[in-house]
């Protein structure tokens, strides 16, 4: 037997707590990982909460990532003893998630572990920190370079956020950090931020172009946040757009498009290839700042991330939240 996060669903509705399983109770497959640490994540906060319909089958264990040791294994890819990284795949909304002492898992979503990180560091970076890189990998991809000029990123402070500005500056690109927190000024200038900007400069809705400013975006905001940063993108500025954060609509008009030839690129991490997941975690192995990325991060105890998940959503949580569920095997 062992902790796992459950969430039940009775008549009078969802309820999440910890739960004591048993791994023949674990959903089929092929590996069976016993997780060193795992996340909580925007996602997750969602499922655990019920505050949007992202558990798609219940009971359900969330956690969309988690980050282990394999224990049991008859895909030709993994032996016991292998440590292994998982995010997305609908792990924690369609299929037991990380969030639990063990997961078993289809081992065609796992990643070997690059050497050189830990199973600790692998998840302080996170299924955040991996799309996060998937943005950065995007700009590049469309010509987006630091000499370009000036890339914004917004929801700064949070998860996604904080990595995407850690990972820009650290490539010497110029970093315009949005937030909804003004008094984490000091947070995202630690990060490499060069200019802090409120999020409140870009919540009403604008003009269809504005004063041309950025050569590319990071968004993990949608909603009139996402419409604005399109209007102010600079000729053939390049857009990441990967999160919902301010809102799951988009209104805007075809203005910065078809005049000033932006590109709006789209960004999932759940179904990404294995293939561009493979480069992905290779180049955040070796390219993330380690003692950057610790101060961004704070642990919370399996038991207690029921209580938080509210809070997330309320963008009250800065950076990265880890969860140690078998610390001592890292
Ligand atoms: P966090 O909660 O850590 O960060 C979200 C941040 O968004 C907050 O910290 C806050 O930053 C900002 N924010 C909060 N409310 C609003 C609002 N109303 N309007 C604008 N900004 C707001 O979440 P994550 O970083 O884990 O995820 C961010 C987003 O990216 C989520 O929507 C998530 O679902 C999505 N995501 C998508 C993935 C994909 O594959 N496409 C993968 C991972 C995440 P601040 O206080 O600085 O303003």
């Amino acid at each position: 037997m062992f902790d796992a996060v459950l969430i039940e669903k009775s008549d009078s509705g969802q309820e999440a707590g910890l739960s004591r399983i048993d791994t023949s109770q674990l959903p089929q497959g092929d590996v069976l990982v016993e997780v060193a640490w795992s996340t909580l994540n925007y996602k997750d906060a969602l499922a655990i909460t019920g505050a949007s319909p992202v558990v798609r089958s219940f009971p359900m264990v969330p956690g969309i990532d988690f980050a282990g040791v394999v224990v049991e294994s008859s895909h030709s890819a993994f032996e016991p003893g292998d440590r292994v990284v998982l995010n997305g795949w609908g792990v924690g909304e369609r299929h037991w998630g990380g969030l639990a002492a063990r997961a078993r898992v289809s081992g065609d979503w796992l990643v070997p572990l690059p050497e050189g990180i830990s199973l600790r560091n692998a998840m302080a970076i996170g299924t955040a920190g991996y799309t996060a890189m998937l943005c950065v990998m995007a700009l590049e991809r469309t010509g987006v370079m630091p000499d370009s000029g000036e890339v914004v990123v917004t929801g700064a402070a949070g998860g996604v956020g904080s990595i995407a500005t850690m990972f820009l500056a650290a490539r010497g690109y110029r970093v315009a950090a949005v937030t909804g927190r003004m008094t984490e000024a000091d947070y995202l200038t630690s990060l490499g931020a060069t200019t802090i900007i409120d999020r409140a400069e870009f919540t009403q809705v604008g003009r269809p172009l504005a004063k041309e400013r950025w050569a590319g975006a990071i968004d993990v905001a949608g909603g009139v946040v996402l419409a604005n940063v399109l209007a102010s993108m600079r000729y053939r500025g390049v857009v990441a757009a990967c999160g919902l954060a301010g809102g799951m609509e988009l209104t805007t008009t075809v203005a910065p498009f078809i005049l000033r030839g932006v590109t709006l690129v789209g960004i999932d991490s759940v179904m990404c290839p294995k293939s561009e997941r493979l480069i992905v975690w290779q180049r955040l192995a070796h390219e993330v700042d380690m003692a950057r990325l610790e101060a961004m991060t704070t642990e919370v105890q399996l038991s207690n991330v029921v209580a938080l998940a509210p809070r997330f959503l309320e963008g009250e949580v800065r950076g990265r939240i880890l969860v140690p569920v078998n610390p001592q095997i890292d």
